[in-house]
């Protein structure tokens, strides 16, 4: 493998790349995205070139995790490489931040913008933070040089006396029923933005941003709101898609990336710049026809079932990551961060637990990555785990309407490769698993500290 890496890429694998070469990092998050929702993960009547072009230049992960089942949760584990119990930004009472929310991201928390831009990076956050909009929470209080976006879901602040009332909304939204803020830095610019202009925005947002860094390093971090409810599009994008609203509002974020990418080439950035795309948490199911698809896995966003995690997974960069490749090993949005700092020749902070790993083996299409085990939390409950191929969940729950989770002793085990859609247990027959994951969850169980929490403040 590594005689086919040309000498530039093999330095920066090796960790031997001066200051000036630093790669650039960008990150694109979509927001709900299920598994099943691009063309390139296999749907029928969504058509997203632009993705489809980057997993085939770049690897596409078939088991990429991200580390929640909602978005507040998600979010704090992708920027520390952590899961959000270890940052207090995860709850079972309070499942994400909400308008009237005090807390947020703690300053202690390191995030991948902090710890890049100690190394020379220029940073920028556009799009969906969520991770508490008062200070000391916000973007550029953790890291990042710029911020512009709404900074929570684009559902909130929703003005009662507007429009149907409860889902119909949804059905038949109107910005205006969303007073939601619109910030640049620290300042809000707008209340109730014109959210069909929300994808086209951002991406002006970070298309200026990379050409005006072009020297690099730089890292952008560019969060869509959409396709979370409710959803919308600008005027080019209506009626585009065989698969409805939900489809034209994906293909609107699909056409945002090829922008990204587009601009790097034209730069010449491509073998300079690492592009991650990822979503948050899995389909919003009970939004019907407005909700996506987790494909052939079980449930959807808030739900530990696979369909509430996994979540598509893509890396690109020209050279360095040969094209063409799927990756079957397991990985999470947690590894970014590990990841980023190392191909930044950043050290990984020594005084916590960093639970993400460095995945270049795995980019590269070389090597593995030695595991301990995924673990599925439900807020700051832990429902399930997995080790090599096998899952055990102690606790299920659909993601939304079931009030109380189910439990189960023994707990129901599915063996992933084989029964991805998690539909027979094999619990009884495989006792020896569940001891593995039993042991693997109490060595995680023995990392944990309490802190305070964020979200229920
Ligand atoms: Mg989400």
């Amino acid at each position: 493998m590594l005689r086919l890496l040309a000498l530039p890429a093999l330095l920066i694998l090796i960790g031997l790349s001066s200051a000036a070469e630093k790669p650039n990092i960008v990150v694109i998050y979509a927001d709900d995205l299920g598994y099943g929702d691009l063309s390139c993960y296999g749907h029928p009547t969504i058509h997203t070139p632009h993705l489809d072009r980057m997993a085939a230049e770049g690897v596409r992960f078939t088991e990429f995790y991200s580390a929640a089942e909602v978005c507040t949760p998600s979010r704090a584990a992708l920027l520390t490489g952590r899961y959000p119990v270890r940052s207090g930004m995860a709850s079972s009472k309070r499942r994400v931040l909400f308008p009237e929310s005090k807390g947020g991201l703690p300053p202690s928390e390191i995030t991948l913008a902090t710890a890049l831009h100690g190394a020379g990076y220029a940073t920028a956050a556009v799009g969906k933070w969520h991770l508490g909009h008062l200070s000391p929470h916000l973007p550029t209080d953790h890291g990042f040089d710029s911020y512009f976006g709404i900074p929570y879901s684009n559902d909130m602040d929703r003005r009662a006396e507007l429009g149907p009332r409860g889902r119909a909304a949804f059905l038949e939204p109107k910005s205006e029923y969303w007073n939601v803020p619109l910030m640049r830095d620290k300042e809000i610019l707008e209340r109730a933005p014109d959210q069909t202009q929300l994808t086209r925005r951002y991406t002006d947002e970070a298309v200026k941003f990379i050409r005006s860094h072009r020297e690099g390093p730089f890292f952008l971090y560019l969060a869509h709101s959409m396709p979370h409810v409710p959803l919308f599009r600008s005027k080019a994008f209506e009626g585009i898609s065989r698969r409805g609203l939900y489809g034209d509002v994906v293909q609107e974020v699909d056409a945002s990336v090829g922008r990204v990418l587009d601009t790097l080439k034209e730069l010449g950035l491509q073998q300079r710049t690492l592009v991650v795309f990822s979503s948050d948490n899995g389909p919003w199911l009970i939004f019907d026809q407005q909700g996506g698809s987790a494909g052939l896995l079980r449930d959807g966003k808030g739900s530990t079932w696979e369909g509430g995690m996994r979540v598509p997974g893509i890396f690109w960069w020209p050279d360095t990551i040969p094209a063409g490749q799927i990756c079957r090993d397991w990985a999470s949005t947690m590894d970014i961060f590990a990841t980023g700092l190392a191909i930044a020749g950043v050290p990984l902070p020594a005084d916590r637990t960093i639970d993400g790993q460095d995945i270049r083996p795995l980019l590269t299409g070389g090597g593995s990555v030695p595991r301990e085990g995924f673990f599925y939390y439900r807020g700051t409950d832990l429902f399930a785990a997995r080790t090599g191929p096998w899952k055990a969940h102690w606790k299920t729950q659909t993601g939304y309407g079931q009030k109380a989770p189910d439990d189960h002793q023994p707990p129901l085990l599915f063996q992933l490769d084989v029964d991805p859609g998690e539909s027979w247990s094999q619990s009884e027959t495989h006792a020896a698993e569940v001891s593995a994951i039993d042991a693997a969850v109490a060595r995680h169980r023995a990392t944990l500290k309490p802190v305070e929490n964020q979200l229920e403040k």
